[in-house]
Order: C-alpha cells, then sequence, then structure tokens
C-alpha cells in the first residue's frame, strides 16, 4: 500500500498574500489529492519583526478565492495542530534543548557586536561568512556558569566537520552541499522563537509532511533541514523545489517590478480559473502540451518530473488570453 501523502503551503504572514503562495500551494493540493492525501497550511509567524496579524486572514481568503482550501490548518483545524508555529513555541525549545543534550547542537553566547566584528572580518577578506565556532570551543563549566548567570544566548546547530549533505530533489535531480561551507546556523534565539531552520523540519515531521514541495529560493536551506533530522533521528520527506516566478529580467518575480498580491489579480478581474491555469503553466509542462486546463485536468496528470528546472517569465498577455476564454465560458454558462 502506498503510504499516506501529505503536503503544506507554509507561508509567512509578512503582509499581502503572494502570487507565488498560490503557485506553491497549488503543487502541493494538487500533489496530494492525486494520491487521496492531505494538504496542510501552516502559517510560520516566528519572524516578530515581519509578521502582519491581519495576513493571515488573508492567506486564508487568498487560498479559498482560488480554490485551494487546505484538508488541515489555523481555520479548520486538524489531528496535528496548531497550525501556526507561535502557538508550538515550547515545543521547538524542548527540541533545541534535546539537541544540544545530544551534541547536535551547542548554545551560543557571542554577542551582536562580536559576530559583527566576525562578519566585517570575512568581508574584508572577501570569504563567504561561516561562523568561527567559538562557543563550540567554550570549556563545559564556563557553559554552565553563563547559563546559570542567565547569560542571553542563542542554540546553533552544530555541522559535523566533515563530509557532505546529500539528497534527491524530485525535480533538480541529486543535490550535494559541503559541509565545511555550511555554517552552525542559529536554529534557537535569544527571545526563546525558533529559526526557519528548526521550525521547519520540526513542524514537517510532527505533521507528517511526507513531500516538501516550495520554492528552489528554499534549496540552499536543505542541508541545514536534513541535519535537523538527522540528529533528530527523524526520517526525511520528498523534496521538490519549484523554480520561482519571474520578472522580465529574470529576477524572482516581485512587487518592485510587477503586481504580485493575490488581492490586486482579483480587483482586476482575472478569474480563480484563469490564474490556476496560468500558474500550472508556468512551472509544469501538460503531457500532451495543452495550454487550456482545468485544475481537475492539472491534479489528474500533475508528475513532479514534468515540473520545470527554470521558470519562464510572467507573460501577462497570455494571462489575459486565458482570462479573456475563461470569461467567454462563464458567459456562455450564464446563458444556459
Ligand atoms: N515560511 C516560508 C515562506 O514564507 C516557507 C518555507 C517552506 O515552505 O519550507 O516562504
Amino acid at each position: 500500500m502506498e503510504s499516506a501523502v501529505r503536503t503544506r503551503i507554509a507561508p509567512s504572514p509578512t503582509g499581502e498574500p503572494h502570487i507565488g503562495n498560490v503557485y506553491a500551494a497549488m503543487f502541493c493540493k494538487a500533489f496530494a489529492e492525486q494520491h487521496h492525501g492531505q494538504f496542510v497550511l501552516r502559517i510560520e509567524d516566528t519572524d516578530r519583526r515581519r509578521y502582519v496579524p491581519e495576513a493571515v486572514g488573508l492567506l486564508i481568503d487568498a487560498f479559498h478565492w482560488v480554490g485551494l482550501d487546505p484538508d488541515e490548518g489555523p481555520a479548520r483545524g486538524g489531528p496535528y495542530g496548531p497550525y501556526v508555529q507561535s502557538e508550538r513555541l515550547p515545543l521547538y525549545r524542548e527540541q533545541a534543548e534535546a539537541l544540544v543534550q545530544r551534541g547536535g547542537a551547542y548554545n551560543c553566547f557571542c554577542t551582536p557586536e562580536e559576530l559583527d566584528a566576525e562578519r566585517k572580518d570575512a568581508e574584508r577578506r572577501k570569504v563567504p561568512y561561516l561562523y568561527s565556532r567559538r562557543c563550540l570551543r567554550r570549556p563545559k563549566e564556563e557553559v554552565q556558569q553563563l547559563l546559570a548567570d542567565g547569560a542571553p544566548h542563542v542554540v546553533r546547530l552544530r555541522i559535523p566537520d566533515g563530509g557532505r549533505v546529500s539528497f534527491p530533489d524530485a525535480v533538480r535531480g541529486d543535490v550535494s552541499f559541503e559541509n565545511r561551507f555550511l555554517t552552525d546556523q542559529i536554529i534557537l534565539k535569544s527571545d526563546g522563537f525558533p529559526t526557519s531552520h528548526l521550525a521547519i523540519p520540526m513542524d514537517d515531521h510532527a505533521m507528517h509532511i511526507s513531500h516538501v514541495i516550495r520554492a528552489e529560493e528554499w534549496l540552499s536551506s536543505v542541508p541545514y533541514y536534513i541535519l535537523v533530522c538527522q540528529a533528530s533521528g527523524w526520517p526525511l520527506p520528498e523534496f521538490a523545489h519549484l523554480s520561482v516566478l519571474r520578472n522580465a529580467d529574470r529576477s524572482k518575480m516581485s512587487k518592485r517590478k510587477n503586481p504580485t498580491s493575490v488581492s490586486w489579480y482579483r480587483s482586476q478581474g482575472y478569474l480563480p480559473e484563469a490564474l490556476i491555469n496560468f500558474l500550472a503553466l508556468q512551472g509544469w509542462s501538460h503531457p500532451e502540451g495543452k495550454e487550456i486546463f482545468s485544475f481537475q485536468e492539472f491534479t489528474a496528470l500533475l508528475t513532479l518530473d514534468r515540473i520545470v528546472k527554470s521558470g519562464p517569465i510572467f507573460d501577462f498577455a497570455k494571462l489575459d488570453w486565458m482570462n479573456r476564454h475563461y470569461i467567454r465560458e462563464l458567459t456562455l454558462d450564464q446563458l444556459a
């Protein structure tokens, strides 16, 4: 029997929902549906400086408008909640401590000024910045004393000294990162909030996510994801990194160069069917080369190996053409 397929979309509520959220969510939902699995919505609100409270409701509405309601999430609940990261803080703290006990992570007491000096030094030497690991070498007794004194600290992931992290990506093939180019990332901040390096793999594990389908920009964080799983003794999900939507200059689609908020498309009269059809074609090719197809057809035919490796430029002329097509259909239906 096929094991349960569970996918998730994990947006950060930082403002207006981005068209890229819809783009990733439709691949996640279609893949889960095709395998009779579940599609989960998880709100990643641990970056408190960028947090916009209204954005949570806007995300839920945006997914509803385009027909991508999750099977589990903050509004619907489900067996693996809470589905909002800020409601899971004690879990992250416990796990960070467990990793310290197992030697997969360590406490770091370096001050922002010390770290800044390290960063500037790397800049001067024109080398990529990697944390010096000063606190990894701190004597145990000194660490105990600092903790007892309540000294502010973070928890860092301990990257193994040699070797590499390799994994298959359903879109990009075999990917590999050498450990010596990785840095001991912070996994728990001094305010007790986790960083994405801890919260994402931990929640994917807790929520039984089988396939992590998300944007390409997250590819370089996969080695940290895998090291957290390995240090914790968790199985790995499958990975599929989608190519990002692009501006005309091929940079990642951004609001400085293009409209990116879902509400803009809605207010301009784009139909959700047209937007979904258009976005499917940005990241995937229909096996018969068809251009007009429904989300149901996409769900039936989606295979991860037909996801494109490099996304085409966002083509508004094509989106308009598709929208006209769906508007015509709508009118015929209404006439009938
Ligand atoms: N919270 C991340 C974002 O806002 C998503 C990370 C992920 O999908 O693993 O894009």
